[in-house]
């Protein structure tokens, strides 16, 4: 804004009238405001919907042809403070399906064989499912990450990590190898 008082100081310096100079120092920051608004704050994204243009920059871009799938997050899936990375959302958006975030951060912080979970920072996402919708939903995060569609078809779980996109993806699900995973997908990406 300018500095209407300085402003008004100089019609005075300059000869102009003390009363005319005041006033335009008390109407011109008004008027000033009603040319100017504040700059409107971006709204935030629709309640619950973890992926938008900008994070599908994270990430490589949809082959042709290909839609992302919507990714939710159950209310208590996150630790207060600490969320899932962009790059697992953006990741499971690539599955194609609607996908509902069970548990993200709010997780132990040590896995079964005693390392630091891929959850703890945000970097895994569990998916609640069982049996064949668990296998499709398996597969499917097996071709996301770069698993040839002929080769998944033939898997029904398992624990494996595929290099995607210059990252690790770790994809777990119907077996007990790191825990029970018969009643969910697990995806770890970092
Ligand atoms: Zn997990």
């Amino acid at each position: 804004m300018p500095d209407f008082a300085l402003r008004s100081l100089k019609q005075v310096a300059a000869g102009g009238s003390a009363v005319s100079a005041f006033r335009s120092m008390v109407s011109g920051p008004e008027a000033w405001a009603r040319t100017h608004p504040a700059p409107r704050t971006p709204a935030p994204p629709p309640g619950g919907t973890l992926v938008d243009e900008s994070m599908a920059s994270v990430g490589a871009p949809m082959p042709k042809g290909k839609k992302r799938g919507k990714v939710t997050l159950a209310s208590s899936a996150n630790r207060p403070g600490v969320g899932v990375q962009p790059i697992v959302t953006n990741f499971l958006s690539r599955l194609g399906q609607p996908i509902t975030i069970g548990t993200g951060t709010n997780h132990s912080q040590m896995t079964v064989n005693g390392r630091v979970s891929d959850h703890w920072d945000g970097h895994a996402a569990d998916i609640p499912a069982s049996g064949d919708e668990l296998t499709r939903m398996g597969r499917r995060a097996l071709i996301a990450a770069g698993m040839p569609p002929a080769q998944a078809a033939k898997i029904k779980g398992g624990l494996f990590n595929l290099q995607w996109n210059g990252r690790r993806v770790q994809v777990i699900f119907n077996t007990t190898e790191g825990g029970n995973h018969y009643n969910h997908l697990h995806v770890g990406i970092r």
